[in-house]
């Protein structure tokens, strides 16, 4: 574990999320060379496709008690309607919305849990747009942990709040934003002694890398040529580009993708360095999106993904509100995928590119799609039409057709 400015080397058995030299955050290193040793004599090709087929690639102990609810392995989908409007010749959806608590942050929690076992922690927490708070609580009680989430008060879509509620997770609204949240609960985990199981925590990253080795692995080998992905905190676009690299760098396959971050317009600090060629980010004071799970001013792993966009050759860019809510519908209608909002981020990102002509349509893109549509009913309810009330007759369903 080391630090991504300095690269001073901290001890994996501590729970650490910043460097003690110069503060700011750890990654995990892969050890190549065991890597491949371990893939040698390894058959993931043979298991079924989750994010424990890559345990070698993972950096949990060979004995250590895997606390897991089948992550991982969600559909690569194939959108040839939705590709044929937008005249590209391959064009997918990683529908990780489908993963046990509806979104990509089971791969990072089972991962995360798992290290907090090893740890001998007992209470776990985060702060929370929504997403996290419903996967931790629900892995927190797998593992018989306590879990204590932060959220912004009122601004957390309804589905996601059940979750955590449900799952039994002391639910602590804060007068605040996201990034508020965060701030108490970095400053909290040394004082009460609870493990931070925001995407700070580079054992979430490793979760969350297994997603671009089943991309590579659903392709039989054949990585993306584009990598549409929406941008929060800025955790799981690093994550993806951790992973492929990886892939590459093992000789799994030969190419990776180039990145497109995708951010809402209306908290964007990312994008903005892309367009101002800024060299440190400037926060967002008040974020707004619909897209509540990407609604961050502050985004914690700024660093992260800003070197891991460029290092794919790619960049950030922005999205409206109203291009956000029709590529959910047009996702949701054309292609039978239901999206929560940021969920939609990444392919209303590609639908901007296509029109403006930024992209060669022979590629072969991959668009993620992060959240389940019911984790945000509210959402998807306004923006549709609402049913029509008849008498119980078949002349009333005729009359009714008709008009
Ligand atoms: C967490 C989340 C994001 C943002 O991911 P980051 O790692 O914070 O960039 C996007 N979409 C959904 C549905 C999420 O839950
Ligand atoms: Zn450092």
């Amino acid at each position: 574990m080391r630090c991504i400015e300095c690269g001073k080397a901290h001890d994996m058995a501590k729970p650490v999320y910043a460097c003690s030299s110069c503060g700011n955050l750890l990654e995990i290193r892969m050890d190549r060379a065991a890597a491949l040793a371990r893939l040698a004599k390894g058959d993931l090709q043979r298991r079924p496709i989750s994010v424990w087929r890559y345990r070698e690639l993972l950096p949990v102990g060979a004995n250590s008690k895997i606390f897991s609810l089948n992550e991982g392995g969600t559909p690569l989908i194939r959108c040839d309607a939705l590709g044929r409007e937008l005249g590209l010749r391959e064009l997918y959806v990683k529908f990780d919305g489908t993963n046990p608590t509806g979104s990509f942050k089971d791969r990072g929690m089972t991962v995360g849990i798992t290290k907090a076992a090893e740890l001998g922690m007992k209470v776990v927490t985060c702060a929370s747009t929504g997403n996290t708070s419903a996967s931790l609580a629900a892995y927190a009680g797998l593992a018989g942990m306590k879990c204590v989430v932060l959220i912004p008060e009122g601004k957390v879509a309804l589905g996601k709040l059940a979750q955590a509620m449900m799952h039994g997770a002391l639910v602590v609204s804060v007068k605040g934003s996201f990034d508020d949240a965060l701030d108490v609960v970095m400053k909290s985990s040394d004082k009460l002694g609870m493990y931070v199981l925001n995407s700070v925590n580079p054992f979430r990253i490793e979760g969350q890398k297994t997603a671009a080795f089943e991309i590579c692995d659903q392709l039989n080998g054949s990585p993306p040529d584009y990598l549409y992905i929406p941008v929060g905190n800025g955790g799981n676009s690093a994550a993806y580009w951790k992973g492929f690299a990886e892939y590459e760098s093992l000789g799994v396959v030969s190419s990776h993708p180039i990145i497109r971050g995708i951010q809402a317009e209306g908290s964007a600090p990312v994008a903005k360095m892309f367009a101002t060629g800024a060299d440190t980010l400037t926060p967002v004071k008040k974020p707004d999106t619909v897209a509540t799970a990407i609604r961050i001013g502050n985004p914690a792993n700024w660093k992260k993904t800003v070197r891991a966009i460029k290092e794919s050759g790619g960049s950030a860019s922005t999205v409206t509100d109203g291009e956000i809510l029709a590529a959910q519908k047009k996702l949701a209608t054309v292609q039978g995928i239901f999206a929560e909002p940021a969920g939609a981020a990444a392919l209303a990102g590609l639908i901007k590119d296509v029109r403006a002509g930024e992209l060669d349509k022979s590629s072969r893109v991959v668009c993620v799609s992060t959240g389940h549509g019911l984790k945000d009913p509210d959402v998807a309810i306004s923006q549709s039409v609402k049913p029509k009330v008849i008498d119980a007759t078949l002349d009333a369903l005729g009359k009714m057709l008709e008009g």
